[in-house]
């Protein structure tokens, strides 16, 4: 069967959770040098993340490092391997651990309806597709994170839970949901919790790409026969990575920092296969457009461009959407939410 495809998607007021980027290109440019440094100390990856298929020469360099196309699935693979010891060091805790305000339980619930119940939603219509109704639905969400997405799953009726590392996230994320949905598990307890769980789906927003042991989850997931889909989003090998490449004292958001490698249509299709699961839904909407114009803003601000920066903000801002939806269309951006579905034997 052949992916259903949505795309697009308005960034307006995405912008205004972003401005950092904008404002402190600096010291996020720093940061990911910093990551960069110590990714840089890990061994040479020799296969791909993927397919591990043996790697051969760099294909592009961005930001001191080098990146290796694998020759079968297309993936992008940062030269040097994301370890247990690179995980260890650059990701770093948030301080969620104190009282939570008002104002700031406002602001989760804000930055849950902009940027999570669209998620959830593209989830729920898409499965309602598959004839499963809210209430067939149960998620386990792995990396949690503050449980953003949880907490727009009950808002649609939908049973989740959801397993994270980090405990000052769960304590928060269960304190503004006021219940226990959020687990703190290790790394290792994850996998297991995911070879165990009952539920028919399994949730993974902005994850992937940062598990070490990546193999292990998704055997996890192949072997726990009452998961029927697996839901995700994943950085891709896109128009970004040129723009980033190109500006190379520019905040590298998508290829560098903790991104160690993106992923292509091709390597998504190729770890579905792995665990039996096929590609029957995707959602296609980058944020290259949004990186390339904040590369011209803080050259321009650099060039003490300044009154022509606010000229060009005005004219660029408005076709931002339209720009974009031509490079999702084009299957070259630089995020895709996709549904796997497992195969039916
Ligand atoms: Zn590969």
């Amino acid at each position: 069967m052949a992916a259903q495809k949505k795309y697009g998607k308005s960034f307006g007021k995405l912008n205004s959770f972003k401005t950092g980027f904008f404002e402190n290109n600096d010291g996020m440019l720093r940061m990911a040098d910093k990551m960069a440094d110590i990714l840089s100390s890990q061994p040479k990856r020799t296969v791909c993340k993927i397919c591990e298929s043996p790697l051969s020469a760099p294909f592009l360099k961005s930001h001191g490092l080098n990146y290796i196309k694998c020759e079968k699935c297309g993936h992008l693979n940062s030269e040097f391997e994301d370890t247990d010891d690179f995980a260890d060091r650059v990701y770093v805790q948030d301080d969620y651990s104190r009282n939570y305000s008002e104002a700031e339980k406002e602001q989760y619930m804000s930055r849950r309806d902009l940027i999570y119940i669209p998620k959830a939603e593209f989830l729920r219509d898409c499965l309602e597709k598959e004839g499963l109704s809210a209430e067939d639905m149960n998620v386990l969400d792995i990396g949690a994170g503050c449980g953003y997405f949880v907490s727009s799953l009950h808002e649609l009726k939908i049973a989740a839970s959801g397993i994270e590392v980090s405990e000052n996230e769960v304590n928060y994320g269960n304190s503004v949901m006021g219940d226990e949905s959020l687990l703190c598990v290790g790394l290792t307890d994850s996998i297991r919790h995911i070879r165990e769980t009952s539920a028919n789906i399994v949730s993974a927003i902005g994850v992937l790409e940062h598990l070490v042991h990546l193999k292990e989850n998704l055997c996890a997931i192949r072997e726990n026969e009452s998961i029927s889909y697996l839901y995700a989003s994943v950085p891709m090998f896109s128009f970004s990575c040129a723009f980033e490449a190109s500006h190379q004292d520019c905040y590298n958001r998508h290829m560098g920092g903790t991104h160690t490698h993106l992923f292509t249509d091709e390597s998504i299709a190729y770890m579905a296969e792995s665990i039996g699961f096929e590609v029957a839904y995707e959602w296609r909407f980058g944020s290259d457009i949004n990186d390339l114009y904040r590369f011209i803003m803080v050259e321009l601000a650099r060039t003490e461009n300044n009154a022509f920066a606010s000229y060009f903000s005005e004219r660029f801002t408005p076709l931002m959407d339209e720009l974009q939806l031509v490079l999702d269309k084009s299957g070259f951006s630089s995020e895709l939410h996709f549904i796997l579905k497992r195969r039916k034997r």
